[in-house]
Formats: C-alpha cells, structure tokens, sequence
C-alpha cells in the first residue's frame, strides 16, 4: 500500500504504523527537516475552514491518520487506510528509535512545568533518549525566533511540538527552513499524558475506535468538539460523492 488519499483537500499518507515507523527512521539518517502531522476529523475539518493550514498539511513529509474517522472517510474515496496511526502512539514509537541511536529530543509545549515533567518520565522509560531542552507552549510571536534558535542551540534532533492544533503545525511550518532538527513533529496535548496529568482511554476503547467515547464520558464538556466526528464524516462522505 502507498500514496495518498486525498480527505477533504488533505492528503493522508497510507501507511500502516510500522511503515510510518520505518518513514521516521528514514528522516533521522537525512539532513532535512522533515515535517510529521497527525491530523484527526477535528483538524481536517478546520483545514476545510482554513487554507493556510490546508497548505501546511499536504506540505508534511508523512502525514498519518489520527483517528477513527479519518479511517472511515478513506474508505469513501476508494482508498481504504489500513489502520489509524495515533499519533501519541507513533510519538511513542518514535522514541523506542529514538532510544536505540541516542536522539536528542526538544520537547516545547504544554504549561509551565509540564515538558519538564513529562521529560522526567521519558527518561526512566528510554534512558538512552538525551532531553535536550524543554520549554513551555505559551509565548508571543515576538519570542518565536529566540525559541528556533534556542531549539538549534540544543543540538536536538527531534522537535515535538505539544501547541495544540493548528498553532503547533504553524510553528512548524513557519521555522522549517531555520529549523535543524531532523523530525518536527506536531503532538498535541501528548506532555500532559505522558505528564501523567491526563489518562489515555484504556486500550479497550482504543482498539475498539471508541477512543473518543471515552474522552466524552470523562470530559462531557468536549461535546461542542466531538459533535465534529460526525460532521466530518457527512462532509467527507459528500466530498468524495462529488469528486
Ligand atoms: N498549548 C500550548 N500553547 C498554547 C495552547 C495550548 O502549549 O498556546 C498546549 C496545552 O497546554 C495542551 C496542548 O497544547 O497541552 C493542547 O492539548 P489539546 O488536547 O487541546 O490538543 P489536541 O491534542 O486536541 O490538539
């Protein structure tokens, strides 16, 4: 399986999680900056509403499926995805690599204190991963250069950014060309898990698609977000009826 499937103006790789596994493995021996997002329905529908972040997804090196209901709408285009490719998952592949070649790691974002604490974790769990800098997600436009050039002080050959959609991919997107890292990936609100201050569904829920069903049960106040799942479905659905 290969190539894209274009979903609502963006394409998504397909690729199953270990071939995604294998694409990062290929960034880190090249010089580049290569750009992962991890787009669910949330995002794509906000890039229907947003160009600029339209532009910016189909502009990733791998871009992969995080989420039911982009592997559902796949399948309306004729092009099935194999599986969803969370990306708090693919995070966590990436470090398993990461640990085998000794990779620096930047981690910007989350709250004040949360990078540091997540990093904290990161390293009983992968003592061969380096840290190489942390930094909170709250900062002004005016700050964004002093950051990248903090980032490439680091030495870091991974950036993770934990913005939140779509500052994260902005940021990304924006400092590509200045940037010396090797993988700039966009991972949301994964410092906080791997914090330990937010829980992941249990794997029931993930194995079954219903991750979002549980993020609902424990946090009902998501409902405005979650009603989007299904609005993205219908407004895949007529996307690929009228290609
Ligand atoms: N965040 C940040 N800077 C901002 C806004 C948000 O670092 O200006 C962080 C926030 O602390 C949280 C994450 O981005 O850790 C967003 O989490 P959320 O679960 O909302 O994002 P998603 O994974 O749904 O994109």
């Amino acid at each position: 399986m290969n190539g894209k499937v274009e979903i609502v103006g963006v394409g998504i790789d397909r690729v199953t999680m270990a071939e995604a596994v294998d694409r990062l493995r290929e960034y880190l021996q090249e010089e580049r900056c290569s750009m992962v997002f991890t787009p669910n329905s949330e995002i794509l529908i906000e890039a229907v509403k947003d160009p600029e972040l339209e532009e910016i997804l189909n502009k990733g090196q791998l871009v992969v499926p995080d989420g039911i209901g982009v592997v559902i709408a796949s399948r309306f285009y004729g092009m099935p995805l194999q599986e969803r490719v969370a990306g708090f998952d693919l995070m966590n592949r990436l470090f398993e690599v990461g640990d085998g070649l000794g990779c620096r790691i930047f981690m910007l974002g989350g709250k004040e204190g949360i990078a540091e604490e997540a990093a904290e974790k990161l390293k009983l769990r992968f003592p061969g991963l380096v840290v190489a800098g942390t930094r909170n997600g709250y900062f002004d436009a005016g700050d964004e250069a002093g950051i990248v050039e903090e980032i490439n002080r680091s030495g870091a050959d991974i950036l993770l950014a934990a913005l939140g959609a779509p500052k994260q991919e902005k940021f990304i997107f924006r400092h590509r060309d200045t940037l010396c890292v090797k993988i700039a990936m966009g991972v949301g609100g994964s410092f906080d898990v791997l914090a330990g201050r937010v829980k992941r569904a249990p794997e029931f829920y993930q194995k079954a698609g219903l991750e979002w069903f549980y993020r609902l049960i424990k946090e009902p106040r998501r409902i405005g977000r979650m009603m989007r799942l299904p609005k993205f479905i219908l407004l895949s659905f007529y996307d690929a009826k009228t290609k």
